[in-house]
């Protein structure tokens, strides 16, 4: 596979913001260009030389509307006259440079956050930006800060598990489940971690891949 410069893996998709239906344009990642390099344990997802995570905010410069991309069209006529009353008057218009880097990511995932407020999401996809802010400070070695965020994940998804329609973002029961045990783990549930994990292993539809994983960490707690 050829290595390519991380200006090479961005290019300007062109977006019509919901809200103030401006048309827009902002950097997405090429198919194929980022390389995946590993997952950590909660499946933090690491790649080369772009984090294509830094980039799955849409954020129309106009009137402050951010989302994470796959929730960006869906947004209601109350959702988007609560965005035009509540987040537009203080947006200050930012000016990031092409590649981002962690800090311009946080402040995205931030702005999506706010807007999450102001629409009234639901407590899965809060949790999901929460988790994503987590892994960002951990890329900053900024500990405090990320645990502070997996916790607030850990108790929304939690809730959303009792309260919300699977997949969550894209993230399917099983691959939830994992998640929940890992950072339950990272943020001192131990025990709580492990019995997800033993009641996630008898599962029937878990692929050779994913047992494998879910047994490595059952055996690095135990450790
Ligand atoms: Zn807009």
């Amino acid at each position: 596979m050829p290595t390519y410069k991380p200006e090479e893996c961005i290019y300007d998709k062109t977006y019509t913001c919901p809200v103030c239906q401006e048309v827009f344009k902002a950097k997405q990642i090429r198919k194929g260009r980022a390389k995946f390099v590993s997952n950590d344990d909660d499946l933090k997802p690491n790649y080369t030389p772009i984090q294509p995570d830094y980039y799955d905010v849409i954020l129309c410069n106009h009137c402050g509307y951010a989302a994470i991309s796959s929730k960006f069209e869906t947004i209601t006529l109350s959702q988007q006259e609560a965005v035009e009353k509540n987040i537009t008057p203080q947006y200050v218009k930012q000016d990031y440079s092409d590649l981002y880097d962690v800090d311009t990511a946080i402040d995205r995932y931030n702005q999506a956050l706010k807007n999450c407020d102001v629409k009234k999401s639901k407590i899965g996809e809060k949790s999901y930006i929460h988790l994503k802010l987590a892994w960002l400070y951990r890329d900053k070695n900024d500990i405090s800060k990320e645990i502070e965020h997996l916790k607030i994940a850990y108790d929304g998804f939690n809730e959303a598990f009792t309260t919300e329609k699977l997949p969550i973002c894209g993230l399917d029961e099983n691959t939830l489940l994992y998640i929940l045990a890992a950072i339950g783990i990272k943020i001192g549930y131990e025990e709580e971690g492990i019995r997800i994990l033993s009641r996630l292993i008898v599962k029937k539809d878990l692929s050779s891949r994913f047992k494998e994983k879910i047994s490595a960490l059952k055996d690095k707690i135990k450790s």
